[in-house]
């Protein structure tokens, strides 16, 4: 089984008009200096951790007046700001959450100190305690690079070589680390995994001049089987990673042993690319996630000029039903129930058109990996690669 740990305090935030006497303090009282003071420029903080058992203290201190800490202080003085809950899935606790009433005040995780991502509850709906949820990020294995005669492609790797492979293939604009790292994390333990950054995206080279084409996309996959020495793996695709997933079951079957793919979508018409496309507008988005996708991609504008004219073209897919009913892998299909980009009608399409598939519809309102239940997900998945008869251990 793979068990979602209960939430545990991981830090309690204090905030500081003057970190020096406050470090003093804590010295007099704990014996101990902060063992390290992090710039969050975000929060507009800078963070003083010192260490305490299990949990540590964070002395936040305001880097400007706009900071919420410098308003914080301004209306209620000095003193204790906020406790921090870990846990190991965030997503899935703020939908917890939402559904249980309390009201987010962030969407989205935001990068917090520490390399966690974090979201803070209304302190209006916990009794005046101010309350964050956070997350560690994934520490990602060192990607291998693959060459290509299209640039060299990062691959990351998880599990040990004496379990059955399987590939993981990430979204449209996606990556590894922002995407199928969180579900390689949760079956590692069963397969050994490859998950590949496609060009152009994550840690992967910037194609020169080539166009990003399903044909490059599948290539890139059969360049990673080669790497591995794999004549034959499972595949899993999200999203745009499970139309190359089904592309390469479909044109090289003898390289595809099961495939599954999550939140993907064979039947395109102009009304969906224009949804797609305007996902993929650079100057849109909010400055936050610009800057979150300056660490995510090699040149993250480029890539995205280059995926809107990617998904443009995906109406004019000839004979679309001949090509999933030419599928003859076992295939998992799973889908949100409630996908803001791809209806659930996209999962029952596939379902109805692909001959050997089974359909697993999950809890979730937004297209994303982490936006459904990944333990949840992740049973569904090692149930379909390894299915009870097959498998040799637990
Ligand atoms: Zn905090």
């Amino acid at each position: 089984m793979i068990s979602s740990l209960l939430p545990r305090l991981e830090h309690v935030g204090i905030a500081v008009a003057d970190p020096g006497p406050v470090r003093t303090l804590y010295r007099r009282l704990l014996g101990t200096l902060p063992y390290k003071v992090e710039e969050v420029q975000d929060q507009g903080v800078a963070t003083h951790f010192i260490a305490a058992g299990a949990a540590k203290l964070e002395l936040l201190e305001a880097l400007h007046e706009d900071s919420p800490i410098a308003r914080h202080i301004a209306k209620r003085g000095e003193g204790l700001h906020h406790l921090a809950f870990e846990v190991d899935n965030l997503t899935t606790h703020m939908a917890r959450l939402q559904e249980a009433g309390f009201r987010l005040l962030q969407d989205e995780p935001q990068p917090g100190a520490d390399g966690k991502r974090i979201v803070f509850l209304h302190p209006k709906d916990t009794h005046g305690v101010l309350v964050e949820f956070c997350e560690s990020q994934p520490v990602l294995p060192t990607p291998t690079m693959v060459a290509t005669p299209d640039g060299a492609l990062a691959v990351y790797s998880w599990g040990s070589a004496d379990r059955p492979p399987l590939v993981l293939l990430h979204g449209a604009a996606g990556s590894t680390r922002t995407e199928t790292a969180v579900l390689a994390r949760a079956l590692a333990p069963h397969f050994h995994i490859a998950a590949l950054d496609f060009s152009g995206h994550g840690a992967s080279d910037v194609f020169a001049g080539a166009p990003l084409t399903a044909d490059l996309f599948v290539a890139n996959v059969q360049a990673v089987l080669a790497s591995f020495g794999w004549s034959a793996a499972h595949v899993f695709g999200f999203s745009m990673g499970g139309y190359i997933a089904a592309e390469l079951a479909r044109r090289h079957p003898a390289q595809v042993s099961r495939l599954a793919v999550h939140a993907s979508n064979a039947f395109w018409d102009e009304a969906l690319v224009a949804e797609m496309n305007a996902r993929l507008q650079p100057d849109a988005l909010p400055s936050h996630v610009q800057a979150q996708l300056e660490h995510i991609h090699r040149d993250w504008r480029l890539l995205f000029d280059r995926m809107r004219t990617f998904v443009a073209g995906l109406p004019d897919l000839p004979d679309v039903p001949g090509r999933l009913q030419s599928i003859q892998q076992p295939t998992l299909i799973t889908a949100a129930d409630q996908d803001d980009l791809f209806p659930l009608q996209s999962a029952l399409d596939l379902h109805a058109h692909v001959p050997h598939s089974r359909l697993g519809v999950l809890p979730g309102t937004r297209h994303g990996i982490a936006r459904v239940s990944v333990p949840a997900l992740a049973e569904l998945l090692h149930a379909h690669f390894l299915p009870k008869a097959s498998r040799s251990s637990g």
